[in-house]
């Protein structure tokens, strides 16, 4: 799935690509022919208008007489040009008609009254031909009328032709190579949200799938049994209510990861009194069945510390981290919550010394459904997500949380939240 949409991306990018590139190719061989016939024009107009300047015209009793004799080509009083390239030059009155020609035999009438043209002769040759109109104090004398070979031009032209026919498919190819990175560098996000919903829909799952078991082969076992013994019964009913509950709650925790992505809307946040709500959350839990084994302590500031949040959902958070703590540190142990500031952060620390996390399984501790130990997790009832958990909700403030363990010695979470600023 993955390389046919990379696939598609390289090509579309491509097509596009080579679009634009052909696009772009083209307008510029048009400006190079342009370029080239000016460049001819302009030597072919200068060679013409040398001769033009050769013209002599005089009125004898009201009629003008000409003399081309000094003409170059045409007249035959003068050195020819040197390298003139000018295939034909004809001279024609001012009534168009043909007076003197020099190359090719051309028509006795002029048909038109000055530009340049491009043509094709017999021969398969094509020429470049300019009709000078030419006037002497202000009135017209006659046409002139030339034509260069254009060899040149067209062996330029094709040199240039040549260099685009090779360079267009090289660099198309640079843009398919270029496309196809892109198109992998494109699907890289979407390749890892989709292992991770993936790996989260199976491991979701996989945990509702345990618990259904075992509530399936309960209630399977109370309808084949024969007991009328109520307690027996009773006992059955309770577990399938026990695995009913965790079953919720996985779900809520489920949901709860759906629902509060990125960051908190403004609107529900409220100003918190961090000190106040910690006093509150250590007061009830110390009450916990959880926290009985050992001693919980905290050490929070005179003054108070206010941040910007949701109350219920930091609240949630700090029950999060503390219920770890308990949870893996064995009878006689401690826990101990503190807040304090540091430069623009409120810091709450929660520090045990209980079992501790391996070096190894820290860098996947925050991710969903991770356990260190899933046998024991199990035992205790831990689905593994009451860290991402806390994660969310900690980003989703614009705060940082990060952990610190040493197997067999004890943890140290960590959270920063934005202090308000003065
Ligand atoms: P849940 O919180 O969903 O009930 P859980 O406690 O197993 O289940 P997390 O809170 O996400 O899940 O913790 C992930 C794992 O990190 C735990 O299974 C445990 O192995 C390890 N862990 C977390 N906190 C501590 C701690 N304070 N001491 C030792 N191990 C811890
Ligand atoms: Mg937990």
């Amino acid at each position: 799935m993955f390389n046919r949409s990379r696939r598609n991306l390289a090509s579309w990018f491509t097509l596009t690509m080579g679009s634009i590139l052909i696009m772009f190719a083209a307008i510029v061989y048009y400006w190079e022919v342009i370029d080239k016939l000016e460049e001819l024009d302009r030597l072919l107009y200068k060679k013409t208008s040398v001769m033009a300047a050769n013209v002599k015209s005089e009125l004898h009793n009201s009629q003008r007489q000409l003399d081309l004799e000094h003409v170059p080509l045409l007249g035959s009083m003068v050195q020819p040009l040197p390298d003139s390239q000018l295939v034909y030059a004809s001279w024609y009155d001012e009534q168009k008609q043909l007076v003197q020609f020099f190359g090719t035999i051309p028509s006795d009438r002029l048909s038109i009254s000055g530009g340049f043209d491009t043509i094709k002769t017999d021969s398969d040759v094509w020429l470049r031909q300019v009709t000078l109109p030419v006037y002497q104090n202000g009135s017209l004398i006659g046409y002139l009328q030339a034509a260069m070979p254009m060899t040149a031009t067209e062996s330029a032209l094709a040199e240039f032709r040549i260099v685009l026919a090779i360079s267009a498919p090289i660099t198309l190819g640079v843009v398919a190579l270029t496309g196809w990175w892109l198109g992998g560098l494109a699907m890289q996000p979407i390749r890892y949200n989709y292992d991770h919903l993936q790996r989260f829909t199976a491991d979701a799952s996989h945990e509702l799938r345990s618990p259904l078991t075992a509530i399936i082969s309960n209630a399977q076992y109370g309808f084949l049994s024969k007991t009328t013994d109520l307690e027996v019964q009773r006992q059955r009913f309770h577990k399938i209510f026990d695995i009913a509950k965790s079953m919720s709650t996985l779900v809520s925790n489920l949901l709860f990861l759906a629902r509060y992505q990125g960051k908190l809307p403004t609107e529900s946040l409220q100003v918190i009194d961090f000190n106040n709500l910690l006093v509150q959350i250590i007061d009830d839990y110390a009450t916990q069945p959880d926290a009985q084994h050992l001693s919980l302590v905290s050490k929070l500031p005179n003054n108070s510390i206010t941040v910007l949040g949701d109350a219920d959902l930091l609240r949630q958070v700090v029950i999060n981290l503390l219920n770890n703590s308990c949870k893996y540190t064995p009878a006689g142990g401690h826990v101990q919550l503190q807040l304090f500031t540091q430069s623009r952060w409120a810091v709450i620390q929660i520090i045990d010394n209980g079992i501790g996390i391996p070096e190894a399984d820290l860098p996947y501790i925050f991710e969903r459904f991770y356990r260190v130990d899933k046998k024991r997790s199990r035992q205790t009832g831990g689905f593994g997500l009451g860290l991402a958990i806390a994660q969310q909700i900690i980003q989703a403030h614009g705060g940082k949380i990060s952990i610190k363990s040493v197997f067999q010695k004890g943890t140290t979470l960590e959270i920063a939240l934005p202090l308000i600023p003065i």
